[in-house]
């Protein structure tokens, strides 16, 4: 039987702002929990508004360990005002610009999962770059262009214990399907043509590889 989220981490992640399906959200929460094993921090980028933050601060808790999430909160190029993914209700109208924090903390307060969560605020490759811990699951749902995109796995990949889980979201291979961009696609790629990761699991846009060597 694959893990499965408790009902009312399941309805607090149904409730939340966010850009993860429920399919692909079991998959995630499947995958924490199998890293969370590890014993070792689960890492996020791309916090938003902390939707797919419920399903790995869920899986942190029941492993007994930290689920930590890294976002500027300034949002993504397709989230800026008059593009296609925008909220007017993330904008903060003292600074003019997107503020994704204040909604993120309800989120999580609302979920009663604070304690098993640390927020990072800043840019993902500034973050990495201080980074010293191993993590159990790096999980890339930041910035969709092949900068940020590359930034996230160039940055985080090498902090993953052998073992442990590169998940991926909106891998899309055919052009034809993509919403933002095939970025993360070639990220994948990248990840399996350097020979360091095995797919375990393919649940729509979401990718699970396991780092089942060093070298990255
Ligand atoms: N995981 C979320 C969706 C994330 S949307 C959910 O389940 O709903 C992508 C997020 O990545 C945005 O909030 C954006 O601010 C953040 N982001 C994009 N590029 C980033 C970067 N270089 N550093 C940190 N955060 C970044
Ligand atoms: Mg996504």
């Amino acid at each position: 039987m694959p893990a499965a989220p408790k009902p009312e981490i399941l309805a607090a992640f149904e409730a939340a702002k966010g850009f993860m399906p429920v399919g692909e959200g079991l998959a995630l929460y499947e995958a924490a929990v199998e890293a969370g094993r590890l014993g070792l921090p689960l890492l996020e980028v791309g916090t938003y508004c902390g939707r797919s933050t419920i399903l790995l601060a869920g899986a942190a808790r029941e492993a007994g360990v930290t689920a930590v999430t890294v976002d500027h909160h300034r949002g993504s190029e397709e989230q800026q005002p008059g593009w296609e993914y925008h909220d007017p209700e993330t904008v903060d109208p003292e600074v003019g610009r997107m503020d994704t924090l204040p909604a993120f903390r309800r989120t999580l307060h609302r979920a009663g999962l604070e304690d098993h969560v640390v927020a990072v605020v800043g840019r993902s490759p500034q973050i990495a770059a201080l980074w010293r811990t191993p993590v159990g699951l790096v999980f890339i749902d930041g910035g969709h262009t092949d900068e940020h995109a590359n930034g996230d796995y160039e940055g985080w990949a090498p902090h993953l214990a052998e073992g442990g889980l590169l998940v991926i979201h909106d891998v899309f291979p055919d052009p034809a399907d993509e919403f933002t961009g095939q970025a993360p696609y070639r990220v994948y790629l990248r990840a399996l043509e350097s020979g360091a990761f095995t797919e375990i699991t393919v649940a729509d846009s979401l990718r699970v590889l396991r780092r089942t060597r060093a070298g990255i």
